[in-house]
Order: structure tokens, then sequence, then C-alpha cells
């Protein structure tokens, strides 16, 4: 199946990003949200982040203007009738997502593709609410988009080939790097990666190392880039916390369990970059450890 447009629905974060990639890649791109003004506001983040990339010279000013040209908003999911492919990146909450998918398929076309970018949601159980579970699968990208490679894909039980190839394809056109996961709890990055977190925050709460001496040892120690702590407080604590349920619930094995003291910052507000304050105060010139 050839793509020509795809449907983003949801304009936050990865919403902007997919649609800033799709877009980039020659393809026309609908952005829909429930909230009219924050697909518009998308749309100049969108312009700001690939006048940042026309800056360090990663794509020329011709491709900014083509690639922001071909990215419209839409009112309603009428609007995306005729995508071939729809790429969910809405809210995470399972209620939102399937009553996107029953109102969406009412007007979407037979043949298309439907992908959740769902970080914690079963693709399987997503899938089989809607009317097309063998034309459904997770795309999982990591933020900030534009600027990660990896896309994780997700095949659902129900899954076809056809489906799978489809998408597999297009990931590689976005100029992304596929990895396959199992239909598995946080699948493959937020499986290894969330427990690592939740074992700094361990070591932290047990005394065994303060908030400096954890993310010192883990960068200069083990070639880490951020420490965990710190990663953490990029990531926000609420989101940290909510995979570490989803992985304790999901696998039944108490070594997810989340750890108390990460339970406590999430309880404070402290949530970390996006409150101001986590690990790390960030109210200041510089980061200060909060403990
Ligand atoms: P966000 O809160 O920044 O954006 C969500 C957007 O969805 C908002 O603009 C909201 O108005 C919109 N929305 C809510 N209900 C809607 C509806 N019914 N119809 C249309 N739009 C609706 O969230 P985000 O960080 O962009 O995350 C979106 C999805 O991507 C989630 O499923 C999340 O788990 C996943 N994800 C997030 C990250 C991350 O690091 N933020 C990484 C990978 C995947």
């Amino acid at each position: 199946m050839e793509i020509k447009t795809i449907g983003v629905i949801g304009a936050g974060a990865m919403g902007s990003g997919i649609a800033h990639v799709c877009a980039l890649a020659d393809h026309d791109v609908i952005l829909v949200d429930i909230e009219r003004a924050r697909a518009d506001a998308a749309l100049i983040i969108i312009g700001g982040n690939m006048e940042r990339q026309v800056r360090r010279a990663l794509i020329t000013q011709d491709e900014m203007d083509a690639g922001l040209a071909r990215i419209s908003v839409g009112d309603g999911y009428p609007a995306l009738a005729d995508c071939e492919v729809v790429i969910e990146a809405a809210s995470e909450n399972e209620v939102v997502k399937k009553a996107i998918y029953a109102e969406l398929t009412e007007t979407l076309k037979a043949e298309a593709i439907i992908c959740s970018n769902t970080s914690s949601i079963p693709i399987t159980r997503l899938a089989a609410t809607t009317d097309r579970p063998e034309k459904f699968m997770g795309m999982h990208f990591m933020n900030p988009v534009p600027v990660m490679k990896l896309v994780e894909l997700i095949r659902g039980l129900a899954t076809d080939v056809e489906t799978f190839d489809t998408i597999r394809e297009l990931t590689l056109k976005l100029e992304k790097v596929p990895a396959n996961s199992e239909d598995f709890p946080a699948f493959i990055v937020n499986r290894i990666l969330l427990p690592m977190i939740n074992e700094a925050v361990y070591a932290l709460y047990e005394g065994v190392g303060t908030v400096e001496s954890i993310d010192t040892a883990m960068k200069l120690g083990a070639n880490h880039p951020m420490g965990p702590l710190e990663l953490a407080d990029f990531i926000g604590l609420d989101i940290c916390y909510s995979v570490m349920q989803v992985l304790y619930d999901g696998l039944a094995d108490t070594k997810y369990r989340p750890c108390p003291l990460l339970a406590k910052y999430v309880e404070a507000g402290w949530l970390g970059r996006k409150t101001g304050k986590g690990f790390y105060d960030y109210t200041g010139d510089e980061p200060v450890p909060t403990r």
C-alpha cells in the first residue's frame, strides 16, 4: 500500500514530533486534537523545531518550507477519512484511546491502518476494541521524536503480516530504526530502563549514595550520558511511577515494586523538570539536588 496521507491524533509532545518527521519524509499530515488550540499551537512548535534543524544544517530551508506546508490541522475524525495510516498519540488513558478508535473508525476507510504510540497499554487489548484488529499495531516513538532514532514496533495477537510490513517500511522511510517487541508490559526500552531508574531511587532511599554520587557513578562508571535520577526528572517522576506500576501489575513480580521514595515524590507533586523540582531543583541557574 502506498502511504500518502498520515493522520496524527493528539498534538502534544509526541503527536507534534510524529507529525514533524512524517511531513519531512514527504507525507501529507493531518493533525487532530480534541482541543483545536493545541493543534494550532503544535504547528508553531513544529516550525520552531524545524528552524533549529535548519540552523544545525540537518535540513535545508526548502525542506522545512515543504515539510511545514504538508501539515494541516483537521477538525474532528472525519478529516482523517482518506488517510492510509493513522497514528494515535493522545493522552495515555485507555478509556480515551478506545473512545477515539470508536469514533475514528466510523469514517476511516476500511483498508487504513491504525497505530498507537502508547507506552504501556497492551496493543492486543486496544486492537480488540476496534473494527480492524488485524490492521492495528503499536508504533512506539521515543521523545523527542525528531531526535531519537528508535521506533519500537509491537504486533498485537491479531496484527497481520501486511500491516506489520507496511509500518516497518514507513518507519524506515521516516529514517528511524525499528526494533520489534512482543506485546508484553512496557515493551523493551521501558522494561529495561525503568527498573534501572527505580533501583537508583532505592539506592537513594536506602542511603547507599546521594543524588549526586548515584548520578556521577552511573555517568562515569557505566558511561551513561545522564545519571538515572537526572533522567528520571527528565522523563517525569509520575511517568516513571506509572510504568513501574504497569510492570508490577502486569508481570506480578516483586522485583518491579515501585520504590516508596518515588511514590513520595509523586505525592508531593515533585515530578521533575516539568514542575521545576524532582530529585533536583531546577528553579535556579544550576540544578541542585533536593536531598
Ligand atoms: P501530551 O499530554 O503531551 O499530549 C496528549 C495530547 O492528546 C493533548 O494535546 C491532548 O489534548 C490530546 N488528547 C486528549 N484526548 C484526546 C482525544 N480524545 N482526541 C484527540 N486528542 C486528544 O502527551 P504525550 O507525552 O504526547 O503522549 C502521548 C502518547 O504518547 C501517550 O500514549 C504516551 O504514553 C505516549 N508516549 C509518550 C512519550 C513521552 O516521553 N512523552 C514517549 C513515548 C510514548
